[in-house]
């Protein structure tokens, strides 16, 4: 006979969040079956409204995935060949991808040591007489102060644009993820907080001529309501209904789970005040919805072997900064010390909404333990 296994405490577990929309979902579903619209339809609009009014925009619109969230708001911006987009180098590699997909050139900004976003000064440091864009990436669910990004870019002249993939429902200062920005770009991925049951994504403006653009470019460039009137080079980017039926499902639970998220991230501050573990922490004004707990330390490999062993499951969101990927070395100015830094000592703890506390008990315990044997 095997010994019992060590009960893991796994990094990531969508099962509770999937059985809870369920019921909703198949209700859905059917209606869609008996309609037969598979793309588009009433529930892609009804997902769209509910989604632009809890951003707390005039418009949102659906598109199958984050990266063409990204992509296709800056071509609707006017961004292309000979542009510059100042991005976070500390960010999923799909902020530097559509800047690139866009045919402009990525200018990647240092980000601060406590937060690990861009700053002010950072973003000063990357903008140059061809920027035209800049995103600010609300990486691991966290906002940094809105205020002073959007001081610099006014200053610059360059619209805005929020990456809020990893941060549906945070808020800077009462207003939410993707409202302060000209454009909020968002992925529904399965593993974000609102995520599908497959690819999905949607873009928030206030900017009617820009949510009509984008409507378009989904769709082939096709115009308004017009089937076989192509007035733009589009793509495919559609949301497809049985993607949106999830969304609407899990949209009522969406506050719920990011407020047990920050429950989870409260105790992890907490317990690792007095260990050689550093917390990432939220920008004043914050309300952060911790998509990802990453903490910082020293020997990083050893730390997930140890948690590893102890059956805790970990991450690491990223380990290598955009600049200092191959593909994206061309784009590269010099070194970004903070992010390559960061990069070699993050780690990602398990954090989902239905953590009980006996496993957020466990992962403090192995976390103490692996800080003991250094
Ligand atoms: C997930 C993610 C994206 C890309 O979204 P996809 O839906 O996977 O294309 C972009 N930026 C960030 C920060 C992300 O986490």
């Amino acid at each position: 006979m095997s010994t019992p296994a060590v009960e893991r405490v796994p990094f990531l577990d969508l099962h509770p969040m999937t059985t809870e929309a369920l019921p909703a979902v198949q209700r859905h579903w059917a209606d869609i079956a008996e309609s037969g619209r598979f793309v588009g339809g009433e529930l892609v609009e009804r997902f769209e409204r509910d989604w632009a009014a809890y951003c707390g925009t005039g418009h949102a619109v659906g598109v199958a995935n984050g990266t063409d969230a990204l992509h296709l708001s800056l071509r609707a911006l006017g961004v292309g060949p000979g542009d510059e987009v100042v991005v976070p180098a500390n960010t999923f590699v799909a902020t530097a991808e559509a800047v690139v997909l866009a045919g402009a050139t990525p200018r990647f900004a240092d980000v601060d040591d406590d937060t690990l976003l861009v700053t002010p000064s950072t973003v000063e440091d990357a903008l140059s007489p061809r920027t035209r864009a800049v995103i600010a990436v609300h990486l691991y669910g966290q906002m940094p102060d809105m205020a002073d990004i959007l001081a610099v870019t006014r200053r610059a002249g360059v619209p805005l644009v929020e990456d809020a993939a990893q941060a549906q429902g945070a808020s800077w200062r009462g207003v939410r993820a993707g409202a302060y920005g000209t454009v909020g770009c968002f992925s529904f991925y399965p593993g974000k907080n609102l995520g599908a049951f497959g690819d999905a994504g949607a873009i928030v403006t206030d900017d009617a001529w820009i949510a009509a653009a984008l409507r378009s470019l989904r769709d082939h460039g096709r115009a308004d309501g017009e089937h076989v009137r192509h007035v733009r080079i589009g793509t495919n980017s559609r949301l497809d209904a049985v993607q949106a039926a999830v969304l609407l499902a899990k949209l009522p639970l969406l506050d719920g789970w990011n407020a047990a998220r920050r429950r989870v991230a409260a105790r992890y501050a907490e317990e690792f005040a007095e260990l050689p573990v550093r917390t990432v922490t939220e920008a004043p004004g914050a309300h952060g919805v911790y998509h990802l707990a990453v903490v910082r330390v020293a020997d990083r490999d050893r730390f997930r072997a140890r948690l590893a062993e102890m059956g805790v499951g970990t991450g690491v969101h990223y380990p290598t900064a955009c600049h200092e990927m191959a593909p994206y070395e061309a784009f590269r100015t010099g070194p970004l010390p903070v992010a390559e830094r960061a990069a070699a000592e993050i780690v990602s703890l398990p954090m989902f909404p239905h953590l009980t506390d006996e496993q957020v008990r466990r992962v403090v315990k192995a976390v103490g333990e692996a800080c003991d044997d250094h």
